[in-house]
């Protein structure tokens, strides 16, 4: 990663910890509410158990993210952030900053997208 300046890296790393401690919080207050279906009718079970469902669902898309995250402050630790898996060549820190969990360049990303 040596097109990124320290400064850049720092910038992109505290920004990731910063999305993971989010992440962390928010799935710790959904997994904090009282699941309670006593008192309500069939409909309001309904309801909840719904309710349950997108925010399980939510959890699981979290998870994913979680995942992209800690890889990405992995490769910082390691020195090998910021550059493409499949052509090796740099990415630039405008993409890596709107995207921080990138590990393709946008030219990859498009053949890759293509082939899907
Ligand atoms: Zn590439």
């Amino acid at each position: 990663m040596e097109h990124l300046t320290k400064e850049q890296v720092e910038e992109i790393k505290n920004f990731l910890i910063q999305w993971r401690n989010q992440i962390l919080q928010e799935a710790q207050e959904a997994m904090g509410e009282p699941l309670s279906y006593e008192g309500g009718d069939e409909i309001d079970r309904a309801d909840t158990e719904a309710e349950r469902l997108v925010t399980l669902r939510n959890l699981d898309r979290d998870r994913k993210v979680l995942k992209k995250i800690e890889y990405s402050l992995a490769k910082i630790e390691a020195g090998t952030y910021g550059r493409c898996e499949m052509c090796s060549s740099e990415i630039p820190f405008e993409r890596l900053k709107a995207r921080p969990v990138a590990n393709l360049c946008i030219k990859c990303k498009e053949i890759e997208e293509e082939n899907e």
